[in-house]
């Protein structure tokens, strides 16, 4: 028989950062792809939400997420020539490395090293010289990785959407669902194609309660954005860099487009993703204010100027999830955020897209199974 022409057609459910830039990577490879989303790109549901996320490759001991994200800052840099819009800021992105929070700091300076990440160790002093926007007292030294910054969330999901349907992509509107059996439906029908990714974020627990749910845990966070002080643009990210702040449970970014200071003091709340409204919980403003208040003295007084409030999906070991459903053999289950996912987007998408195709196997650590929790050492995100 002479070889089939037919195209490989595949549906991706879910159009989040994972979704979105893995319909891009099958779509580049050939296939016809259709895009499936309840609530469509970029909806306020979504992890990929909001306008901004850190890029960092700093990743402890990790150095297969170091590499990615190594990988990942071309990729973003390239894409964005290709949309013609800004979705990534260099603007850096500095640990402060506080005692008793230092293994995961120290454990990076030596994956830096070996993968060829440039970075600075500067003294508290040196920190807080070079970026007097920190109070750093309680600081025993900060890293520096000049090559990171902040990819435009939002922005990223729908332009690279647009992106894929000027390609000849398909967005639908639509509701998946699973059957007892775990196997997809849609209006009543069971969903056909040579390949599915189904990549619903935090959603992916529920439609896979036997196969996801037991290695996925949902925490909703709360993230305030403070104004920037009147006349004042040392608070913006051509002047500040993203910060990641462990031993205060912290992380945020500087100003970007108008948007004031985005700080984040991780407590992760409850969260019922189809039913809870979008918005911050009142404790999270005072914790926000007084961790403010300790690290950026100049901040404080400033008005909280916009809210949101997400949920992350947490793996035991925070590794993601690529792996094909144990039953359902053209289903590629495709997630596992972890709090991390957003800045891997274009390598994540690459690769889920080639075990997609069956080009190769998945990694180890993305497999579903028994999943295990790590060390604060070993984790790539340092918890
Ligand atoms: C507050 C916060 C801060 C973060 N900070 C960072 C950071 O600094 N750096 C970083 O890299 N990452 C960060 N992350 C993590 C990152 O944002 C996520 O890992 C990433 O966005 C997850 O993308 P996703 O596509 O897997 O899921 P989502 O973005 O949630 O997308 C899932 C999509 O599936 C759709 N969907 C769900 N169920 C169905 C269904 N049944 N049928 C059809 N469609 C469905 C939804 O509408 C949604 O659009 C952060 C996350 C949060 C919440």
């Amino acid at each position: 028989m002479p070889p089939s022409t037919r195209r490989t057609d595949a549906i991706v459910v879910g159009a989040g950062i994972a979704g979105v830039m893995t319909a891009l990577e099958l779509q580049r490879e050939g296939v016809s792809v259709t895009l499936i989303d309840r609530w469509g790109p970029g909806n306020s549901r979504a992890a990929s939400t909001d306008y901004n996320r850190v890029f960092r490759a700093i990743s402890g001991g990790d150095e297969f997420y170091t590499r990615w994200v190594q990988e990942a800052r071309f990729r973003w840099l390239e894409l964005q020539e290709t949309v013609g819009q800004t979705l990534y800021y260099e603007c850096g992105a500095l640990i402060l490395a506080t005692d008793g929070h230092c293994h995961w700091e120290d454990s990076t300076t030596e994956t830096f090293d070996k993968v060829g990440i440039p970075y600075h160790r500067y003294s508290a002093q040196e920190v807080n010289q070079r970026f007097p926007q920190f109070k750093t007292d309680d600081i025993k030294y900060g890293l520096y990785e000049p090559q990171a910054g902040m990819v435009m969330a939002h922005r990223s999901v729908i332009s690279v959407t647009e992106l894929f349907k000027s390609r000849g992509g398909i967005l639908k509107r639509g509701h998946v669902k699973t059957d007892r059996d775990e196997r997809l439906m849609l209006d009543g029908k069971h969903l056909e194609a040579d390949l599915i990714v189904v990549s619903t974020g935090a959603w992916m627990g529920d439609m896979y309660p036997r196969t996801v749910k037991p290695i996925s845990s949902i925490v909703g966070i709360n993230v305030l954005y403070t104004s920037t002080p009147d006349g004042d643009d040392s608070f913006d990210q051509e002047n500040m860099p993203c910060w990641i702040d462990h031993g205060q449970s912290s992380f945020g970014l500087p100003s970007v487009e108008g948007s004031g200071v985005k700080a984040a003091v991780v407590i992760p709340e409850h969260i019922d993703l189809d039913n809870d409204e979008r918005l911050i919980k009142r404790q999270s403003l005072a914790r926000t204010r007084s961790y403010i208040k300790k690290r950026f003295p100049k901040l404080v007084g400033e008005r909280v100027v916009d809210s949101k409030f997400n949920a992350v999906t947490i793996t035991p070991d925070t590794h993601f999830i690529v792996d094909w459903h144990p039953e359902h053999k053209n289903v590629l289950l495709a997630g596992g955020c972890s709090g991390h996912l957003f800045k891997h987007g274009p390598v994540f998408g690459a690769f889920a897209a080639g075990v997609g195709l069956r080009n190769y196997g998945t990694a180890d650590r993305f497999k579903l199974g028994n999943r295990k929790k790590l060390t604060p050492k070993e984790s790539p995100s340092g918890r």
